[in-house]
This record gives C-alpha cells, structure tokens and sequence, in this order.
C-alpha cells in the first residue's frame, strides 16, 4: 500500500491551476501555427496572431512572477481523477485535498473566482470551490490527477442528444456540425470539439469532457473514429465561423470522439466545446 500525504496533493493541485491557467498548451501553439499556414482569411489570420501573442505575453517572458492568465474566464476547476486501489491518503480526503488545492491555487494566482454556490442565488463562494471531480478507481498504487480550467462561455455551448440508433454515424455527424453551427462565436473560436458517443445520459456527457483531455489534435486509437474526427474537422471548418467568430477557416483545431458501450434502444451524443484558451494540466503522485 503506498501511502500519499493529503499536503502533497493540495500542494501538486495549487501548482496545476496556476501552471494551466497561464500557460498555453505547446500542442495548441503547434495548432494555431499550422491554422494560420493554411488560414487565406486576414483578419481570421490576425486574430490566430492576436492569440498567440496574448499566450506569449502570459507567460511572462519565462519569469513565473510575471505570468498572467491566458483568459479573465479561469473557469470551473474540473478534475479527472485515477486513484489506484493500492493508495492510503494520509491526513484527510482525496477530494478535500483538490478543494483546498483549488483554493489556494486561485487565491496565489490571482485567478478568478468563478463560482456560486448556489444555481439560483448566485454567492459567489470565493476561492473557486468546489471543483468538478470524477472519481475512478483503478489497480496499482498511482494516483492520477488531470485538471482542466473550463470556460463558461464555451461550456455554455455545449449540447446532449440521445438519438435513434436508425440515425446511425450520419446522424451523430450531422448533430456535432449543427451544434457547432448554433454555437457560432459564442464558444470563442478557434475550439477544441469534444464529442461523446454512446454510454447513456450521464455518461455521454462525461466521455465528451474527457475527451477534452486527449494530448490536443491526437487522432483516435479506433480507425474508424479517427476518420469521423477527421470529416467532422473537415465539415466545421468550412462553416466559415472563423476565429472569434469574424470569418474564415480556423473554426476549430481538433475534434476528439470518446465512446462507450450502450443500450440497444440507444444513440446518446453529447458535444463540449473548448474554447481557443484549452487549458489542461496533468500530475501523477
Ligand atoms: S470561452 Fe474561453 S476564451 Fe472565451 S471567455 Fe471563456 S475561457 Fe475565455
């Protein structure tokens, strides 16, 4: 049984929060490049730059006292999490260790707190607590941790549908572009799209965030769902949408699929949109 002390995770989940909202993905970076290598738009094309400077400006020149977010939008705290059955928190819970984590982490940042407590009365509770977190237990004596800082203008965005199976792959295709298409600038432009596919409800939901959390622009391990990535890339980038939603080819960088087994009455599809701020950390303790 390897034992994991309570203070070390707090301290690993305050580092992550810090690290992800002010420094850029270096995958999304290599993305934006290549968008604008293929971007004949110029304006989309001045704004793809605009991004890439405000991720330079963020991170401060390498000095960590000179960081800054990448977006005032530092999102809801969502965590997945891996927890080995062969690991003994010491000094407290595992969840109230990413909370704390969370807190101090958006406190010393100086990143926004961007929580109410409540849906309908809206206290803001102060430190960005509590986050999002999905609990799996898995074998061995490793404990997980990825974090994401998610957006709610993107978030916002995002769409469930539990379809026919009769609407079979075209049906599941047509539903991600159109959801894409409402969506038109509001998810902030240039997105990671985030689709998941089967599961029922609840579940369908959670593969299309998790997807999120695919190394960025990555294709599938399932051949055939590589190729949907690659024609749902194709179909949302002729949209015309455009960065921020001011035309041109760049309306999104990646398509990630997740999917799962389900009922045979069922085609359940869910869409998370990213925004071009894709923030993601990983720990492993
Ligand atoms: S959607 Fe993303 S880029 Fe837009 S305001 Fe929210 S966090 Fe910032």
């Amino acid at each position: 049984m390897k034992e994991i002390q309570f203070d070390a995770i707090v301290a690993a989940v305050r580092q992550m929060c810090i690290r992800g909202c002010t420094l850029a993905d270096p995958r999304l970076l290599e993305l934006l490049a290549a968008a604008r290598r293929g971007e004949d738009n110029e304006l989309a094309d001045t704004i793809l730059g605009q991004i890439e400077e405000n991720a330079r400006i963020a991170a401060g020149g390498g000095d960590e006292s000179q960081r800054r977010p990448l977006c005032q939008d530092t999102g809801l705290a969502v965590f997945f999490v891996e927890t080995g059955s062969d690991v003994r928190i010491v000094g407290g819970e595992l969840t109230d260790a990413i909370n704390r984590g969370v807190a101090q982490g958006y406190r010393d940042g100086y990143l926004r707190k961007s929580v109410v407590g409540d849906p309908v009365r809206r206290a803001n509770t102060g430190d960005n607590t509590p986050a999002i977190v999905h609990l799996r237990l898995v074998s061995g004596d490793g404990l997980r941790i990825r974090y994401a800082a998610k957006g709610g203008g993107s978030e916002n965005m995002s769409r469930i549908a539990m379809l026919k199976p009769a609407d079979g792959i075209e049906g599941v295709k047509d539903f991600v572009v159109n959801a894409v298409a409402e969506a038109g600038g509001n998810p902030c432009p240039p997105l990671v799209v985030g689709v998941g596919i089967g599961g029922d409800f609840e579940q369908c939901a959670i593969l299309a965030k998790e997807s999120l959390f695919r190394p960025l622009g990555d294709p599938s391990g399932d051949e055939f769902y590589a190729g949907v990535e690659s024609e749902l890339l194709g179909r949302i980038n002729s949209l015309g949408i455009g960065p921020m939603g001011l035309g041109g080819s760049t309306t999104a960088l990646a398509v990630h699929v997740l999917t799962a087994a389900c009922h045979i009455a069922s085609l359940p599809v869910a869409v998370n949109l990213n925004c071009h701020s894709s923030r993601h950390e990983e720990v492993r303790l």
